[in-house]
């Protein structure tokens, strides 16, 4: 039943934007959050949520701020193909936890997709702290140019 239920307020995305949680940002507006996703999938793998709208998947979001956040998950498609000149870019969102949700304040995955490499839906393990502080640099400036 995770398709639908009350929004929860302590998930771990809704700590980040609170500011109770830390987060790798990248890009940070009124209504819209971009931030490194820890458990990558590939290098460069970014997620992007709304900040105002208490939605749990695309069922919940408003169509204004999932505008919103789709502005945004083009500028970091653009900043990551500039950066990091992947092969190819998946951009997906999935909708309760028999699609693959974990964490349920909804958002769009960015991935660079890299010649040669696994199609996962899911990473093992975290990603190292300096490899994301550095990625998390060069993005931030890519995103200022
Ligand atoms: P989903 O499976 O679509 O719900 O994706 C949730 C994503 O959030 C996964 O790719 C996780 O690796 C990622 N994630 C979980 N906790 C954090 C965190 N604290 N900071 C960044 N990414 C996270």
């Amino acid at each position: 039943m995770s398709l639908h239920g009350d929004y929860d307020s302590q998930n771990i995305f809704a700590q980040i934007i609170r500011g109770d949680a830390p987060c790798y940002k990248l890009y940070e507006d009124d209504d819209v959050l971009a931030f490194l996703d820890v458990f990558p999938q590939s290098y460069g793998h970014s997620l992007v949520i709304p900040k105002r709208s208490a939605a749990r998947n695309m069922l919940d979001i408003d169509s204004e701020s999932l505008c919103k956040v789709m502005q945004v998950v083009q500028k970091i498609t653009r900043a990551l193909v500039d950066e990091l000149q992947p092969a190819g870019v998946q951009v997906a969102q999935f909708n309760g936890a028999p699609a693959g949700q974990t964490v349920f304040h909804i958002h769009m995955h960015v991935i660079p997709r890299f010649a040669g490499e696994d199609l996962g839906i899911h990473a093992s393990a975290k990603a190292d702290a300096a490899e994301l502080e550095a990625l998390q640099a060069r993005l931030v400036t890519r995103l200022k140019a």
